[in-house]
């Protein structure tokens, strides 16, 4: 609902600065590093991780600007799409979500729980073809303008400046959290898919002169274009200061455990994500999470690297979770 004055609706916990999310050691069976683990997933809103991170980003500027409808674009597993169609009902906005037709399938052809609660929140699910979906959004814009309708904008993913902003604000979170904590990590690793993320985590590395390097474990993407993506990224973001504060070796981007691409797994990342779920009770998902604590755990073995201190995001998307029960 909109307000007496006809403006979009606050959401309270959009607006308030997040608490930082739990830092914890998991247990010593994984490796022999020491994993730490840090709880994106249990931020309070739409199910959390990082795209309810974007989101409160996005939600400053929709305030500001006072659309009348939000659009933006996904697959029926993006996270994204989910958090963004909560955010535009909780807002008394309507949503428009541009689908491309190659759906990730659930359990025995069901819908995903992702879809499912897209479509309760009243989102406007509207599929094309994969190659059509720029044309698309291009038509729908031109046409709510023609009825004069403002429409906000919101690149898959929350891919964008804004979405970026967030994890360069997270890596600020998880330096004093290492003074609180009175420990140093070693790397920082993370499920990498549009890239804002870890755009994020290594301007934030840059701008704060922070010690801690950043390892995107890729869940879809191959390289150059993977890397090249998260470059691209960094170099929005940080505009001019990009050639002073930027070099290559900043960017860790590893494309060996895609799997055939994204929503693809293999059986291992299943046996794993059971593992995790009894031992830490921690859930993960075989398109984000779960495939890139994976990777993760066989990468520091196929490099060699023993007794450092990890830090691994779990960026969210507990709805797919329950896909694969
Ligand atoms: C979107 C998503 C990612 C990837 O984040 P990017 O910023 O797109 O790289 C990782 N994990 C989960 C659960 C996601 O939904």
């Amino acid at each position: 609902m909109r307000d007496k004055n006809g403006k979009c609706n606050r959401i309270g916990v959009l607006e308030q600065t997040f608490a930082p999310t739990p830092i914890y050691q998991l247990s010593e069976e994984y490796s022999d590093n020491e994993i730490y683990i840090k709880r994106d997933d249990l931020i309070p809103f739409s199910f959390g991780g990082n795209k309810a991170r974007k989101a409160a980003q996005f939600y400053k500027e929709i305030m500001e600007q006072q659309p009348d409808v939000i659009m933006t674009y996904g697959s029926n597993s993006s996270n994204h799409c989910r958090i963004i169609a909560n955010m535009a009902a909780s807002m008394g906005l309507p949503c428009h979500i541009i689908s491309p037709d190659e759906r990730v399938e659930g359990k025995n052809g069901r819908d995903l729980c992702n879809s499912i609660l897209v479509r309760q929140f009243g989102a406007t699910v509207e599929t094309c073809p994969v190659t059509e979906v720029a044309d698309t959004i291009e038509t729908r814009k031109k046409e709510y303008l023609g009825r004069g309708m403002q429409p906000y904008f919101i690149m898959g993913g929350g891919h964008g400046n804004a979405g970026t902003q967030a994890y360069v604000n997270t890596y600020a979170e998880i330096l004093q959290q290492e003074e609180q904590m009175r420990l140093h990590f070693d790397r920082i690793v993370h499920a990498s898919g549009t890239g804002t993320t870890q755009a994020g985590l290594i301007c934030g590395k840059l701008l704060q002169k922070g010690h801690i390097p950043v390892t995107g474990i890729s869940i879809a993407r191959s390289n150059p274009r993977g890397r090249g993506v998260v470059r691209e990224s960094i170099r929005d973001y940080l505009g001019d200061r990009f050639e002073a504060l930027y070099s290559e070796k900043e960017l860790e981007f590893t494309d060996a455990y895609i799997c055939g691409g994204y929503g693809k797994y293999v059986a291992e990342i299943s046996q794993m994500i059971d593992h995790v779920m009894q031992t830490e009770g921690i859930p993960m998902d075989t398109t984000y999470v779960g495939k890139a604590f994976w990777g993760m755990i066989r990468m520091l073995e196929e490099q060699k690297i023993h007794g450092q201190k990890i830090l691994f995001i779990h960026t969210g998307g507990t709805p797919l979770f329950f896909d694969r029960i």
